[in-house]
Protein backbone atom coordinates (compact mmCIF):
# COMPACT_ATOMS: atom_id res chain seq x y z
CA UNK A 1 0.00 0.00 0.00
CA UNK A 2 1.14 3.74 -0.74
CA UNK A 3 3.01 5.24 2.02
CA UNK A 4 0.00 6.91 4.11
CA UNK A 5 2.13 10.37 3.95
CA UNK A 6 1.16 10.27 0.23
CA UNK A 7 -2.42 10.31 1.05
CA UNK A 8 -2.45 13.63 2.96
CA UNK A 9 -0.44 15.26 0.23
CA UNK A 10 -2.63 13.41 -2.53
CA UNK A 11 -5.40 15.05 -0.42
CA UNK A 12 -4.24 18.76 -0.32
CA UNK A 13 -3.36 18.31 -4.26
CA UNK A 14 -6.59 17.33 -5.30
CA UNK A 15 -8.21 19.90 -3.04
CA UNK A 16 -5.99 22.90 -4.70
CA UNK A 17 -7.23 21.68 -8.23
CA UNK A 18 -10.43 21.09 -8.06
CA UNK A 19 -11.66 24.32 -6.23
CA UNK A 20 -11.24 25.92 -9.43
CA UNK A 21 -14.09 23.95 -10.80
CA UNK A 22 -16.49 26.15 -8.23
CA UNK A 23 -19.57 27.29 -10.40
CA UNK A 24 -19.75 24.76 -13.06
CA UNK A 25 -22.42 22.88 -11.52
CA UNK A 26 -26.12 23.34 -9.43
CA UNK A 27 -27.06 22.67 -6.35
CA UNK A 28 -30.18 20.80 -6.11
CA UNK A 29 -32.82 23.27 -5.76
CA UNK A 30 -36.18 20.86 -5.81
CA UNK A 31 -35.82 20.15 -2.20
CA UNK A 32 -36.55 23.53 -0.90
CA UNK A 33 -34.69 23.45 2.37
CA UNK A 34 -31.19 22.24 0.57
CA UNK A 35 -31.97 24.84 -2.02
CA UNK A 36 -29.84 27.81 0.05
CA UNK A 37 -26.84 25.65 0.91
CA UNK A 38 -23.42 27.73 0.44
CA UNK A 39 -22.58 26.23 -3.19
CA UNK A 40 -18.59 26.43 -2.61
CA UNK A 41 -17.76 24.10 -0.49
CA UNK A 42 -15.66 20.95 -0.63
CA UNK A 43 -14.27 18.10 1.87
CA UNK A 44 -12.86 14.86 1.57
CA UNK A 45 -11.93 12.26 4.05
CA UNK A 46 -10.37 8.43 3.85
CA UNK A 47 -10.83 5.88 6.23
CA UNK A 48 -8.16 3.21 6.18
CA UNK A 49 -9.06 -0.32 7.09
CA UNK A 50 -7.33 0.94 10.21
CA UNK A 51 -8.69 3.51 11.36
CA UNK A 52 -6.38 5.87 10.27
CA UNK A 53 -7.91 8.97 8.61
CA UNK A 54 -6.71 11.72 6.48
CA UNK A 55 -9.12 14.95 5.58
CA UNK A 56 -9.34 17.96 3.65
CA UNK A 57 -11.48 20.98 3.35
CA UNK A 58 -14.26 21.68 5.61
CA UNK A 59 -14.21 17.79 6.86
CA UNK A 60 -16.29 18.38 10.21
CA UNK A 61 -19.40 20.53 8.77
CA UNK A 62 -22.25 18.07 7.93
CA UNK A 63 -24.37 17.79 4.99
CA UNK A 64 -28.04 16.04 4.05
CA UNK A 65 -26.71 12.31 3.04
CA UNK A 66 -30.08 12.04 0.77
CA UNK A 67 -29.53 9.01 -1.19
CA UNK A 68 -26.65 7.51 0.48
CA UNK A 69 -28.82 6.56 2.87
CA UNK A 70 -30.14 3.91 0.67
CA UNK A 71 -26.78 2.26 1.05
CA UNK A 72 -27.55 1.80 4.85
CA UNK A 73 -31.92 0.94 4.12
CA UNK A 74 -30.36 -1.90 1.30
CA UNK A 75 -28.10 -3.39 4.26
CA UNK A 76 -30.70 -3.29 7.12
CA UNK A 77 -32.84 -5.35 4.10
CA UNK A 78 -30.18 -7.82 3.40
CA UNK A 79 -29.94 -8.34 6.80
CA UNK A 80 -33.50 -9.17 7.11
CA UNK A 81 -33.16 -12.30 4.76
CA UNK A 82 -36.44 -10.93 3.39
CA UNK A 83 -36.79 -13.94 0.53
CA UNK A 84 -39.52 -11.66 -1.16
CA UNK A 85 -37.16 -8.43 -1.85
CA UNK A 86 -35.51 -10.06 -5.18
CA UNK A 87 -39.14 -9.93 -6.84
CA UNK A 88 -40.06 -6.43 -5.34
CA UNK A 89 -37.11 -5.11 -6.50
CA UNK A 90 -34.41 -5.57 -9.28
CA UNK A 91 -30.65 -5.36 -9.48
CA UNK A 92 -30.45 -3.75 -12.64
CA UNK A 93 -29.07 -0.06 -13.94
CA UNK A 94 -31.98 1.83 -15.00
CA UNK A 95 -30.70 4.32 -17.13
CA UNK A 96 -33.16 6.67 -16.41
CA UNK A 97 -32.69 9.46 -14.24
CA UNK A 98 -33.23 8.79 -10.24
CA UNK A 99 -36.69 9.70 -9.88
CA UNK A 100 -38.27 8.83 -13.08
CA UNK A 101 -41.83 7.10 -13.55
CA UNK A 102 -41.53 6.38 -17.25
CA UNK A 103 -39.92 2.83 -16.75
CA UNK A 104 -41.78 2.04 -13.31
CA UNK A 105 -44.86 2.46 -15.63
CA UNK A 106 -43.78 0.07 -18.50
CA UNK A 107 -42.48 -2.47 -15.74
CA UNK A 108 -45.11 -3.10 -13.83
CA UNK A 109 -44.43 -1.25 -11.03
CA UNK A 110 -40.93 -3.18 -9.79
CA UNK A 111 -38.27 -0.85 -9.67
CA UNK A 112 -35.03 -1.33 -11.89
CA UNK A 113 -32.72 -1.08 -8.40
CA UNK A 114 -32.80 -0.33 -4.76
CA UNK A 115 -31.00 2.70 -5.45
CA UNK A 116 -33.01 4.60 -7.58
CA UNK A 117 -36.19 6.62 -5.54
CA UNK A 118 -38.84 4.16 -6.50
CA UNK A 119 -36.48 1.04 -5.46
CA UNK A 120 -35.63 2.88 -2.29
CA UNK A 121 -39.58 3.62 -1.24
CA UNK A 122 -39.88 0.06 -1.79
CA UNK A 123 -36.84 -1.00 0.66
CA UNK A 124 -38.49 1.52 3.39
CA UNK A 125 -41.61 -0.28 2.63
CA UNK A 126 -40.01 -3.38 3.56
CA UNK A 127 -38.29 -2.61 6.62
CA UNK A 128 -41.76 -1.23 7.88
CA UNK A 129 -43.15 -4.58 7.28
CA UNK A 130 -40.06 -6.50 9.22
CA UNK A 131 -39.97 -4.11 12.04
CA UNK A 132 -41.65 -3.84 15.59
CA UNK A 133 -43.40 -1.44 17.62
CA UNK A 134 -40.20 -1.22 19.89
CA UNK A 135 -37.99 -0.70 17.44
CA UNK A 136 -39.36 1.15 14.02
CA UNK A 137 -37.50 1.18 10.24
CA UNK A 138 -36.42 4.42 11.22
CA UNK A 139 -34.66 3.94 14.57
CA UNK A 140 -33.08 0.68 13.11
CA UNK A 141 -31.33 2.51 10.24
CA UNK A 142 -30.02 5.31 12.48
CA UNK A 143 -29.11 2.68 14.82
CA UNK A 144 -27.16 1.12 11.93
CA UNK A 145 -25.39 4.36 10.99
CA UNK A 146 -24.28 5.31 14.34
CA UNK A 147 -22.66 2.09 14.71
CA UNK A 148 -21.33 2.10 11.52
CA UNK A 149 -19.53 5.39 11.61
CA UNK A 150 -18.87 4.71 15.54
CA UNK A 151 -20.33 8.28 16.05
CA UNK A 152 -23.93 8.18 18.74
CA UNK A 153 -23.99 12.29 17.83
CA UNK A 154 -25.28 11.30 14.52
CA UNK A 155 -28.98 12.62 13.50
CA UNK A 156 -31.58 13.90 10.99
CA UNK A 157 -32.36 17.36 10.16
CA UNK A 158 -36.30 17.35 10.94
CA UNK A 159 -36.75 20.61 8.41
CA UNK A 160 -34.90 18.78 5.79
CA UNK A 161 -37.11 15.92 5.79
CA UNK A 162 -40.84 18.16 6.18
CA UNK A 163 -39.69 20.08 3.60
CA UNK A 164 -39.67 16.83 0.79
CA UNK A 165 -42.72 15.26 2.52
CA UNK A 166 -44.09 18.81 1.37
CA UNK A 167 -42.75 19.57 -2.22
CA UNK A 168 -41.66 15.04 -3.55
CA UNK A 169 -43.87 15.46 -5.97
CA UNK A 170 -42.40 13.08 -8.04
CA UNK A 171 -41.30 10.37 -5.13
CA UNK A 172 -45.28 10.77 -3.61
CA UNK A 173 -46.16 9.48 -7.44
CA UNK A 174 -43.66 6.81 -8.08
CA UNK A 175 -44.81 5.55 -4.28
CA UNK A 176 -48.86 5.52 -5.60
CA UNK A 177 -47.88 4.14 -8.92
CA UNK A 178 -46.12 1.43 -6.97
CA UNK A 179 -49.00 1.59 -4.76
CA UNK A 180 -51.23 0.51 -7.45
CA UNK A 181 -49.26 -2.48 -8.68
CA UNK A 182 -49.22 -4.36 -5.24
CA UNK A 183 -45.33 -3.36 -4.73
CA UNK A 184 -46.30 -1.26 -1.69
CA UNK A 185 -47.75 -2.96 1.56
CA UNK A 186 -48.30 -0.30 3.77
CA UNK A 187 -49.42 3.54 3.83
CA UNK A 188 -48.28 5.34 1.48
CA UNK A 189 -47.48 8.61 3.38
CA UNK A 190 -46.30 5.76 6.64
CA UNK A 191 -43.57 4.58 3.49
CA UNK A 192 -42.47 8.04 2.05
CA UNK A 193 -42.23 9.66 5.38
CA UNK A 194 -39.36 7.22 6.22
CA UNK A 195 -38.27 7.61 3.23
CA UNK A 196 -37.73 11.34 3.75
CA UNK A 197 -35.93 10.89 7.02
CA UNK A 198 -33.30 8.52 6.08
CA UNK A 199 -32.77 10.51 2.95
CA UNK A 200 -32.18 13.92 5.42
CA UNK A 201 -29.56 12.09 7.95
CA UNK A 202 -26.57 14.35 8.19
CA UNK A 203 -23.44 13.62 7.89
CA UNK A 204 -19.92 14.87 7.83
CA UNK A 205 -16.76 13.20 5.48
CA UNK A 206 -15.36 12.28 8.17
CA UNK A 207 -18.06 9.89 9.33
CA UNK A 208 -19.29 8.88 6.45
CA UNK A 209 -16.32 7.44 5.36
CA UNK A 210 -15.54 5.90 8.63
CA UNK A 211 -19.27 4.58 8.45
CA UNK A 212 -18.92 2.31 4.80
CA UNK A 213 -15.03 0.69 6.08
CA UNK A 214 -17.37 -2.40 6.72
CA UNK A 215 -18.29 -2.53 2.91
CA UNK A 216 -14.24 -2.34 2.87
CA UNK A 217 -13.86 -4.95 4.78
CA UNK A 218 -16.53 -7.94 3.55
CA UNK A 219 -19.00 -6.81 6.34
CA UNK A 220 -17.36 -7.00 8.75
CA UNK A 221 -16.19 -3.48 10.89
CA UNK A 222 -12.44 -3.68 10.83
CA UNK A 223 -12.12 -1.66 14.17
CA UNK A 224 -14.79 -2.68 16.25
CA UNK A 225 -14.75 -5.79 14.74
CA UNK A 226 -18.33 -6.12 14.57
CA UNK A 227 -20.10 -8.25 11.72
CA UNK A 228 -22.41 -5.77 9.83
CA UNK A 229 -23.61 -8.55 7.01
CA UNK A 230 -22.09 -11.56 5.23
CA UNK A 231 -19.42 -11.08 3.29
CA UNK A 232 -21.69 -12.05 0.37
CA UNK A 233 -23.88 -9.85 1.06
CA UNK A 234 -20.54 -7.18 1.13
CA UNK A 235 -19.84 -8.33 -2.24
CA UNK A 236 -23.82 -7.78 -3.49
CA UNK A 237 -23.94 -4.16 -1.90
CA UNK A 238 -20.36 -3.21 -3.78
CA UNK A 239 -21.59 -4.43 -7.12
CA UNK A 240 -24.82 -2.61 -7.05
CA UNK A 241 -23.26 0.79 -6.46
CA UNK A 242 -20.32 -0.56 -9.07
CA UNK A 243 -23.49 -0.80 -11.54
CA UNK A 244 -26.24 1.52 -9.74
CA UNK A 245 -24.97 3.86 -7.48
CA UNK A 246 -24.83 7.26 -9.76
CA UNK A 247 -28.32 6.54 -11.60
CA UNK A 248 -27.85 6.99 -15.73
CA UNK A 249 -24.14 8.28 -15.13
CA UNK A 250 -23.41 4.88 -13.27
CA UNK A 251 -21.34 3.79 -16.20
CA UNK A 252 -19.72 7.01 -16.42
CA UNK A 253 -18.15 6.76 -12.91
CA UNK A 254 -17.35 3.62 -13.03
CA UNK A 255 -15.40 4.31 -15.93
CA UNK A 256 -14.35 7.58 -14.64
CA UNK A 257 -13.36 6.77 -11.32
CA UNK A 258 -13.09 2.25 -10.97
CA UNK A 259 -14.89 2.29 -7.76
CA UNK A 260 -17.83 1.12 -6.25
CA UNK A 261 -19.74 4.54 -4.94
CA UNK A 262 -22.63 5.91 -4.08
CA UNK A 263 -24.00 9.76 -4.67
CA UNK A 264 -26.60 11.84 -2.92
CA UNK A 265 -28.23 15.45 -4.47
CA UNK A 266 -26.89 16.74 -1.21
CA UNK A 267 -23.68 16.89 -2.65
CA UNK A 268 -22.20 13.88 -1.07
CA UNK A 269 -20.32 10.55 -2.37
CA UNK A 270 -19.03 7.97 -0.50
CA UNK A 271 -16.77 5.11 -2.52
CA UNK A 272 -15.42 2.08 -1.46
CA UNK A 273 -11.84 0.38 -2.10
CA UNK A 274 -12.40 -3.46 -0.64
CA UNK A 275 -9.15 -3.87 1.78
CA UNK A 276 -7.95 -0.67 1.89
CA UNK A 277 -10.30 2.26 2.53
CA UNK A 278 -13.31 4.10 1.89
CA UNK A 279 -13.40 7.32 0.83
CA UNK A 280 -16.01 10.05 1.34
CA UNK A 281 -16.16 13.44 -0.28
CA UNK A 282 -18.79 16.57 -0.27
CA UNK A 283 -19.83 19.60 -2.84
CA UNK A 284 -23.04 20.51 -3.42
CA UNK A 285 -22.96 21.59 -7.06
CA UNK A 286 -24.28 19.16 -9.06
CA UNK A 287 -24.07 17.83 -12.85
CA UNK A 288 -27.05 17.16 -15.00
CA UNK A 289 -27.44 13.59 -13.44
CA UNK A 290 -27.81 14.78 -9.88
CA UNK A 291 -24.20 13.45 -8.69
CA UNK A 292 -21.68 15.93 -7.65
CA UNK A 293 -19.44 17.27 -9.60
CA UNK A 294 -16.47 18.32 -7.83
CA UNK A 295 -17.15 15.01 -5.67
CA UNK A 296 -16.71 12.99 -9.42
CA UNK A 297 -13.54 14.92 -10.33
CA UNK A 298 -12.05 14.41 -6.79
CA UNK A 299 -12.66 10.52 -6.91
CA UNK A 300 -11.57 10.20 -10.26
CA UNK A 301 -8.21 12.61 -9.43
CA UNK A 302 -7.78 10.07 -6.36
CA UNK A 303 -8.09 6.78 -8.63
CA UNK A 304 -5.56 8.12 -11.18
CA UNK A 305 -3.21 9.85 -9.33
CA UNK A 306 -2.69 6.86 -6.60
CA UNK A 307 -3.46 4.23 -9.05
CA UNK A 308 -5.23 2.41 -6.59
CA UNK A 309 -8.79 1.12 -8.04
CA UNK A 310 -10.52 -1.97 -8.04
CA UNK A 311 -9.48 -3.01 -11.44
N1 LIG B 1 -34.38 12.60 -1.19
C1 LIG B 1 -33.97 12.66 -2.55
C2 LIG B 1 -35.14 12.37 -3.45
O1 LIG B 1 -35.85 11.48 -3.17
C3 LIG B 1 -32.88 11.66 -2.79
C4 LIG B 1 -32.35 11.69 -4.19
C5 LIG B 1 -30.85 11.64 -4.24
O2 LIG B 1 -30.15 11.92 -3.29
O3 LIG B 1 -30.33 11.33 -5.31
O4 LIG B 1 -35.38 13.02 -4.42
Amino acid sequence: MMNKIKYQNTLDEIYTEVITLFGQGKVANYIPALANVEPNQFSMSITLIDGQQFNVGSHESSFSIQSISKVFSYTLALRSSNKSLDKKVWREPSGNPFNSLVQLEYEGGIPRNPFINAGAIVICDSLISTSSSQENALDKMLKLVKQCSNDPSITLNQSVAKSEMQSGFRNIALANLMKSFDNINNDVTDVLQNYFSQCAIEMNVQQLSRSFLFLANQGIDPVSKEKIISSSQAKKINSLMLTCGHYDASGDFAYRVGLPGKSGVGGGIVAVIPGKMAIAVYSPELNENGNSLIGTQALELFTTKTGVSIF
